[in-house]
């Protein structure tokens, strides 16, 4: 083999591992909601025969196909976000109850983004890669619906679950 082909070769295997990285990785999420205790939450379990709620109630379910690779890439940036925030408000902590209310909050979001992470991991069944590059560049091919007053990315699987289901 010459050198100019060995070359050739390792290039296309880049080019390939990174096309891989650039690639959605389709998954699914299901959203569960007790008629009976009203609460509703996701898991990354698809249950096809129907599973019922701690109450003994059977529980309506929506199944929704997602990229893994989007929502890992918005949480990732939220998680980032939350950090930012809880650091800017360590500055005025001493000084306002307010800013420790806030300080709960952001820790109880962060503790949510990371339980969010975690499934779309388990979900892959592997650990998944965000898409590269800055969020600015690649946002419009995100599922993204909202960025709320603190400046967190909502994507369109966790707006507003409510409405998935038939509610009267
Ligand atoms: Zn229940």
């Amino acid at each position: 083999m010459t050198e100019g082909k060995t070359i050739s070769l390792e290039h296309f295997r880049e080019k390939k591992k990174k096309e891989e990285l650039e690639k959605p990785f389709p998954g699914r999420l299901v959203w569960l909601r007790c008629p009976k205790c009203q609460n509703i939450e996701y898991t990354e379990v698809v249950a096809p025969n129907g599973r019922s709620h701690k109450c003994g109630t059977m529980v309506e379910e929506v199944e929704v196909k997602i990229d893994l690779r989007a929502e890992l890439t918005i949480t990732h940036y939220n998680l980032k976000k939350i950090e930012a925030l809880l650091k800017e408000n360590e500055k005025f902590k001493l000084l306002k109850i307010i800013s420790k209310s806030l300080d709960k909050a952001l820790l109880a979001l962060k503790r949510s983004e990371e339980t969010y992470l975690e499934r779309l991991h388990i979900s892959a069944k592997q650990k998944i890669t965000i898409y590269p590059g800055e969020i600015v560049d690649i946002k419009n091919k995100l599922p993204i619906i909202e960025e709320n007053k603190l400046g967190l990315l909502i994507s369109e699987f966790r707006f507003k679950p409510e409405k998935r289901f038939n509610l009267r």
